[in-house]
This record gives C-alpha cells, sequence and structure tokens, in this order.
C-alpha cells in the first residue's frame, strides 16, 4: 500500500471567466473541448497560463471550464455545463477511463501496459496517463495539467487502488527540459518489464522517447504476429522492436529491425533477447530506412513502416506525403511477390483519407497489383471523442502485394 502524499494544492478553484462572442458558442454547446481564441470576447484580467476559468456565452450563462492557456486553443474545456467541477473531477474522469479499459479487455493477465488517459478522448485535454505494470507516467501538454499534476497523481493512485491496481511509483515526464522530470510519488526502477499479449518488454521512462514505449501499435503487432509464421520479416523504423517481438514469437523465419537511433536498436536486441528468441533468427540494425532498403528487392515477405510522424503541423503536410509516398513507393517494389505491408502514419494533420490516397499513388509508381485487407487504427486504450475528431491520428494499411 502505498501512502499519497499530504495534500498540499488540493483543489480545484476557479480563477476568471472566459465570454464567448456572440453566436460563438456552437463549437462547445457540440461537446468540443477546443475553445479558440477568436471565439473569444472578454477574459477576466490577470488570469495566468493553467488557471481554472469558466466559459460563459455573452449573455453570461456558464457554459463549461477548463484550462486557461495563451494562444491558439486558449481553453481546453474539462467540465461541461453550468455546475461547477467539484475537487474530485480528476478522480471522476479517471474512474470512467480506468473502468473502460477494464470493461474493454485492454487490461488482462498478459496485458498490464496500457494508456490510462488519452487526452480529450477521455476527457482530459492536455493530459496523458500510461501505465506500466505498477508505474505511472504522466505527461502535459498544456500549462493547466503541468500545474495540476500532483493532483491528478493522486488520483490516478486513488482510481487505480479502487479497482485492485496498486501502483508503486508515479512519474512525471516532461515535456522539454529532462531536469523538470521527477517522481510524483514513490521511485521506480528503469527499464521495467511488462507485459503485452503475454510478450514481456523493457519500458524506460526516464531516457525513451514519450513515455518510453508506443503502446498504440498493441492489437496491430498481434495481427502482424498472426501472419508472420515462416515469414521473412523487415521492421523498419522498430524503436522498441514490438513488431519484430510478435513475429517471432509467432514462428517468423528471420527478423531484421531497423531503426535510425542506436539507443532504439540496442533496446530491441534487449527485448529480443528477454523474450528468449534465437539469435540466429534476428538481426537489429542501425540505420536510415531509405539507406537500408535500397538493395533489398525479393528479400522480405513481410515489411512494416511505422515511421515518427512527419508532418506535426499543417504547412509541413505537403512534405510529410511525399515522405509517406517514397517509403511506400520503395517497399512495395522491393517485396517479394505475395508479400504483406504493415504500413502506418500517426500524423494528425495527414487524414486517413489523404493517406489512402497517397498509398494510392504509391502502388501506382510501383507498378505492382496490391490489395488492401485491413483498415488499422488505434486501440481502445487511446480512444477518440465522438465530438472531437481531432483524436484520430493512427491510420494503417494493410496491403498484400501480388
Ligand atoms: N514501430 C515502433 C514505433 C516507431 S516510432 C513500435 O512499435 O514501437 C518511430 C521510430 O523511427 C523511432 O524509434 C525513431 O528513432 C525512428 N526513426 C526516425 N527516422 C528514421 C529513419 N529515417 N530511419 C530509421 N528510423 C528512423
Amino acid at each position: 500500500m502505498l501512502f499519497v502524499r499530504i495534500l498540499k494544492q488540493q483543489n480545484v478553484k476557479i480563477q476568471g471567466t472566459v465570454t464567448l462572442k456572440q453566436g460563438r458558442d456552437h463549437s462547445i454547446k457540440r461537446l468540443h473541448p477546443w475553445v479558440f481564441s477568436g471565439a473569444i470576447q472578454q477574459v477576466t484580467d490577470g488570469l495566468k497560463d493553467g488557471d481554472w476559468v469558466e466559459v460563459t456565452d455573452t449573455a453570461g450563462k456558464t457554459l463549461g471550464f477548463g484550462h486557461y492557456q495563451r494562444g491558439t486553443i486558449t481553453v481546453r474545456v474539462i467540465w461541461f455545463g453550468a455546475v461547477p467541477p467539484g475537487d474530485s473531477v480528476y478522480r471522476a474522469k479517471l474512474n470512467t477511463a480506468f473502468s473502460q479499459r477494464l470493461d474493454t479487455q485492454v487490461v488482462s493477465a498478459y496485458t498490464n501496459a496500457f494508456r490510462l488517459i488519452h487526452g480529450e478522448g477521455d476527457g482530459l485535454p492536455g493530459l496523458i496517463v500510461d501505465i506500466y505494470h505498477d508505474v505511472a507516467v504522466v505527461q502535459a501538454h498544456s500549462a493547466g495539467m503541468q500545474r495540476d499534476r500532483n493532483l491528478i497523481s493522486d488520483a490516478i493512485i486513488m482510481s487505480l487502488e479502487d479497482k485492485g491496481l496498486t501502483l508503486t511509483a508515479v512519474y512525471f515526464k516532461s515535456l522539454s527540459e529532462k531536469s523538470e522530470s521527477e517522481y510524483l510519488v514513490g521511485m521506480a526502477a528503469v527499464p521495467h518489464i511488462v507485459l503485452e499479449h503475454g510478450n514481456k518488454f523493457y519500458v524506460d521512462w526516464e531516457e525513451g522517447q514519450k513515455t518510453g514505449f508506443f503502446l498504440d501499435q498493441r492489437e496491430n503487432r498481434k495481427l502482424l504476429g498472426e501472419m508472420s509464421k515462416y515469414k521473412t520479416v523487415l521492421n523498419t523504423f522498430c524503436y522498441t522492436g514490438g513488431f519484430s517481438v510478435y513475429a517471432l514469437q509467432n514462428q517468423a523465419a528471420l527478423v531484421h529491425s531497423v531503426d535510425a537511433s542506436e539507443k532504439a536498436v540496442a533496446m530491441t536486441r534487449k527485448n529480443l533477447s528477454l523474450n528468449g528468441f534465437d539469435p540466429h533468427l534476428h538481426q537489429c540494425i542501425a540505420s536510415d530506412t531509405f539507406d537500408f532498403i535500397k538493395d533489398k528487392k525479393d528479400v522480405y515477405d513481410m515489411i512494416i513502416l511505422d515511421p515518427p510522424a512527419f508532418a506535426k503541423h499543417k504547412d509541413a503536410r505537403h512534405q510529410a506525403v511525399k515522405g509517406y509516398q517514397r517509403l511506400n513507393t520503395e517497399a512495395m517494389k522491393m517485396i517479394r511477390p505475395g508479400g504483406i505491408i504493415f504500413t502506418f502514419s500517426c500524423s494528425q494533420v495527414v487524414d486517413r483519407q489523404l493517406f489512402y490516397d497517397t498509398v494510392v499513388s504509391a502502388g501506382i509508381q510501383s507498378g505492382r497489383q496490391i490489395k488492401v485487407l485491413h483498415h488499422l487504427s488505434q486501440p481502445a486504450d487511446h480512444p477518440v471523442s465522438l465530438y472531437h475528431p481531432e483524436g484520430e491520428y493512427l491510420k494503417g494499411l494493410v496491403l498484400y502485394v501480388e
């Protein structure tokens, strides 16, 4: 049993009001959580980034409550309606989110690594919480979530404890300075071992990218595993080797894992040996994917293309599309006849249709006959609010290349 710290700033205090312009309340009434600066008439003097505010229409009617932050998205609404949120607002949201993960079978005897809070999808814009067995890793993408981190950390511990999951530590992972990262509660050694569909993985939230592991590919890795028996597999952009582990677990004949980062390649190696695979069945290569695939025609039966977001902003979209097109064309040209490609985009600004169209044009460039077998997405612990379609970011296709 972990003792929750003596609570310091443990309440949600509304610091001021953001008044919307006439006729600009449609979005919040439709439960979209972002209030853009252009919709705002007036703001209480002296508000600071991260303050809790009330959002009202011009007539003074309260529409919701959330975190204020100067910028394009000025308020991230956390609580809709006229009744102010109580101090248990985070507890309530966390309880719902954890119940959903349990009810939808994300967490099981075989999987103890999952996303507990996926920002807007869980009604907590700006907040990410990943659970790695008995450790929570918290990331704040807004000033308000950063400021409320201790309140959130206590709420996480209590919500999980209520349903029988006891945490030993909560780590706050800063988006910028490593020095700002800290254990909010307890301590835990890294790397930590977690289970995903019965496969073992080391997770290092202190040194690793994002929160240390890409949980969003869990179901897609499982599907790949089911198709990889006796196959020669190339896992590009492998990071910690997720797809490679599933392929070998399902008797792939040979797996090559490629990543530009030496650290990532080292972690893949560690994960493959953690699962006890015969070292002759895999090879890990630190290389740029584009360089690596140049002269590898007719070597592989399966290729995974899971690059980082090529576009983080709308103005980079055109370049990103060109990158996806080039990557997919190369893979389509080199794969063996009867080969399968798992291709992904995690760029939020490249939507599903644009990604699909890009893959079609890559197919045309390659000159091969190609069928779409599956449309892939993000799993149930990365939910998308029906009212916030921007939350959908992971798109994938499984292609059969004749
Ligand atoms: N498929 C992985 C996640 C991929 S994250 C998983 O299932 O966990 C994207 C990875 O691409 C990162 O590890 C990054 O180091 C790597 N990367 C970025 N640019 C690259 C390039 N040009 N060639 C190879 N790897 C690259």
